[in-house]
């Protein structure tokens, strides 16, 4: 289309009025941060976490700015936790149009120290719990014949191994990005779009604990030596990638499936 009277205007391609959003793991971090942004524009928002008391101070604050939100407590690892939630999101939202699958865990051991166990719990959250959360979703998208928006968000883990101990979350997020081309190539038919976020290194309580408050030396030379790799200087905040992912919610995203998104401030070119 070219430049015409009959544009969308600006403030239409980015409205979610009227729509229905899911995001795990979204009582905190990231999720909080892409639970906000939805709920800005206007979606209605269910957070599904694992931890009930963190879901449910986030959805009273961002009730407290007057938007619409909810929350549900949800293991994504769980197929009847998650199908429970996903039928009980359909009765409180009307229909899920947004799907963020955000819940992620990020365990660093070595891998002559990591057990199988270890290994698969990193595995069931992050890849399984991607899995699990799209099927029982879809079904409404697809019954409601009006298309919808799933989101996951990978890492740069996906593409790049930044550093050691992290092997199965790399597998797994390496794992979620082939989902994500996989789904959006499948779902397509039924104008579902399926795009993934690769975040770099992003301040969030979940990271800081990861690193250890970084308050011993070593820690505290690495995240030096890793900050220092970022082409922007400063680690990413939460809300930078919210905003990419109401950017992929959002209608000006339109005609962008099985994508990935890196939001790195510039590390994996550096
Ligand atoms: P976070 O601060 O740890 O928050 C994650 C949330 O997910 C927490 O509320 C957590 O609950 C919940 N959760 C964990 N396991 C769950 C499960 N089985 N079912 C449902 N909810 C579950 O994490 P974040 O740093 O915001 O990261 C969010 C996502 O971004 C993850 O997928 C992560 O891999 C990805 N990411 C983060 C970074 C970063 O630098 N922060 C970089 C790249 C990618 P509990 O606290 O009770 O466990």
């Amino acid at each position: 289309m070219g430049l015409t009277q009959e544009s969308i205007p600006l403030k239409n391609l980015i409205n979610l009025a009227g729509k229905g959003a899911i995001v795990t793991g979204g009582a905190m971090g990231i999720g909080l941060a892409i639970s906000y942004r939805l709920a800005e524009a206007g979606a209605r928002v269910l957070i599904a976490d694992i931890n009930a008391s963190e879901a449910q101070k986030a959805s009273a604050k961002l009730k407290y700015y007057g938007y619409s939100a909810q929350f549900l407590k949800c293991d994504v690892t769980q197929e009847e936790d998650v199908k429970n939630m996903v039928t009980d999101a359909v009765s409180k939202l009307g229909s899920i149009d947004i799907l963020v699958n955000n819940a992620g865990v990020y365990p660093r051991k070595p891998l002559d120290e990591m057990t199988g166990e270890d290994f698969e719990r990193v595995i069931l959250v992050n890849l399984m719990g991607t899995f699990l959360c799209s099927r029982y979703t879809i079904r409404d998208m697809i019954e409601k014949r009006q298309g919808g928006c799933i989101i996951n968000i990978a890492s740069i883990e996906a593409v790049h191994p930044s550093s050691t101990g992290m092997s199965a979350y790399d597998a797994s997020k390496g794992g979620v990005l082939m989902l994500t081309k996989s789904m959006a190539r499948e779902l397509g038919p039924h104008s579902i779009r399926v795009n993934a976020i690769a975040p770099g290194s992003i301040k969030t309580q979940g990271i800081l604990s990861h690193m250890g408050g970084a308050q011993e030396k070593s820690q505290l030379k690495e995240l030096k030596s890793f900050i220092s790799r970022i082409a922007l200087g400063r680690m990413g905040d939460a809300d930078d990638i919210a905003r990419v992912a109401l950017f992929l919610a959002s209608d000006l995203a339109g005609y962008i499936t099985g994508d990935l998104i890196v939001v790195d401030g510039g590390y994996l070119v550096s």
